[in-house]
């Protein structure tokens, strides 16, 4: 019902947007955004919402930071745009790359960019089956990944995800398989430690590489947490005993950290809080703080020598974006790097994580939620009709999105995803503004679950 000629019946009018299928936000119609400050934004109304999702994870800096506006806007007038094809590539190029390998977990290594996260997952994925051709295995294709693991949207990236929405696509391509999600709470037996869950699970993967062939498998891609499959943090031990797994069939592991890379573990790499060295990770998001789209594939010593040596042999690597390795997007990159890291805001998730953790717990204690998970700046709140059995809400009730969509009337944008409810603030949240957080959350939770009881 709005006015004819606002900015939302326009919205409606002319634009398409992405995983808009929920009916709830369909007759609600569009938040139409015009600026931010901190980690709120403002719609064309005027109206301020406290975004506990950081956007889509990545404003981490919030929405105003002027240090990396200026950076993107000296480097547009120093030289505003360049590839890094056929033996060029700009001087920014260069040095991120030199920080990327250097603040990255390897001794050595190398980087290619793109303009998202999907696309660095697909680079990835075409690299493996490059290397391995060249190296005389062109059977090393297949892929292994998690159901509800998030890889992206492209058609490689996309087989990658394990989600059942792509279905609709014809996806998963061939080739790309899916083990189990590593969700200790929903997944494991009933008497089952969660060690015993870990064993399980790498057991499953061992299973899987031997009815495949280990020589037909490329490698294993993982997000050390699961983000948009709802926030699932590994079970204990869980990548030391799938990398034991693969290093015995000689499978690179990769870590995917669009989301959990740059701080929002509280550390730099998801891998480093969950102590297992990858082979290559997937970089993207946090790395321009959001200010740039900008994707990156780093990898380790192993899968760069392999690389090099393949690309040497054929002479050429036939991939990469006309806008691969931006000169503005690595300047506003090693800006952005420079402020998580020497800024002090991966610092303040470290201290702010368990003041996040204490609020949440707290208004975890409604019978209504089932399970409370996250680390770092990270978290979900999965709702469910009995805590006991871990019986959920029925899904005709839709009752994550109408908390978030309560949250929206109270001025807080949060995720629905699934049965859960997603927060994962900028890290530039003071305590004031994570009470605020915590407050309108209560309040929403407590006045959905009164409505559906
Ligand atoms: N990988 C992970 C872990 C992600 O969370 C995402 C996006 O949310 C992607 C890849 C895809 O990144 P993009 O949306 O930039 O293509």
């Amino acid at each position: 019902d709005h006015a004819p000629n606002s900015w939302e019946a326009r919205a409606a009018q002319y634009a398409l947007y992405g995983f808009t299928d929920l009916p709830s936000v369909r007759d609600r119609g569009t938040v139409v955004v015009t600026h931010g400050e901190g980690p709120y934004i403002f719609d064309t109304n005027g109206k301020k919402y406290l975004d506990s999702n950081s956007g889509l994870w990545n404003m981490v800096a919030g929405f105003d930071h002027k240090g990396l506006a200026e950076a993107a806007k000296a480097q547009y007038d120093r030289f505003p745009g360049y590839h890094a094809f056929f033996g060029r590539m700009s001087d920014q190029t260069v040095a991120l790359s030199e920080t990327l390998v250097n603040v990255s977990p390897f001794p050595r290594g190398k980087v290619f960019y793109t303009n998202s996260g999907s696309e660095a997952n697909d680079t990835l994925v075409k690299m493996l089956w490059f290397l391995n051709r060249a190296e005389g295995r062109p059977q090393a294709t297949k892929i292994l990944t998690r159901k509800n693991g998030y890889h992206g949207v492209t058609a490689v990236s996309a087989s990658m995800t394990g989600k059942p929405y792509n279905e609709v696509f014809g996806l998963p391509l061939d080739g790309f398989l899916h083990l189990t999600c590593p969700h200790y709470w929903r997944e494991g037996r009933d008497g089952e430690s969660e060690a015993e869950f870990t064993a399980r699970l790498a057991a499953e993967l061992d299973g899987v590489i031997d009815r495949e062939g280990a020589d037909t498998i490329a490698g294993f891609v993982a997000e050390p947490v699961m983000g948009a499959g709802g926030v699932i943090p590994p079970p204990e031990g869980y990548f030391q005993a799938v990398q034991a797994v693969l290093r015995r069939h000689g499978i690179p592991l990769i870590s995917d950290e669009v989301i959990c890379g740059f701080g929002r573990t509280g550390e730099i790499w998801g891998a480093l809080t969950y102590d297992f060295m990858p082979d290559a990770i997937i970089s993207s998001k946090n790395l321009t703080a959001g200010y740039f789209p900008m994707g990156a594939v780093i990898l380790g010593p192993d899968l760069s020598d392999r690389m090099q040596a393949a690309i040497d042999e054929i002479e050429e690597f036939p991939h990469g974006f006309t806008a691969s390795g931006h000169p503005v997007g690595c300047a506003v990159a090693l800006k952005a790097i420079d402020v998580i890291l020497n800024e002090g805001l991966m610092d303040r998730v470290r201290e702010g994580a368990p003041r996040m953790q204490a609020g949440l717990s707290e208004i975890a204690g409604h019978p209504n939620i089932g399970e409370l998970r996250g680390i770092g700046y990270m978290w979900a709140l999965e709702a469910v009709r009995d805590r006991d059995t871990k019986t959920p809400f029925e899904a005709a009730l839709s009752v994550s999105e109408r908390i978030a969509n309560t949250c929206t009337d109270h001025g807080l944008i949060c995720r629905p995803l699934g049965q859960s409810v997603v927060l994962c603030p900028p890290f530039i949240l003071t305590d004031a503004q994570m009470d605020e957080m915590f407050g309108k959350l209560d309040a929403a939770l407590k006045q959905v679950f009164s409505e559906v009881a």
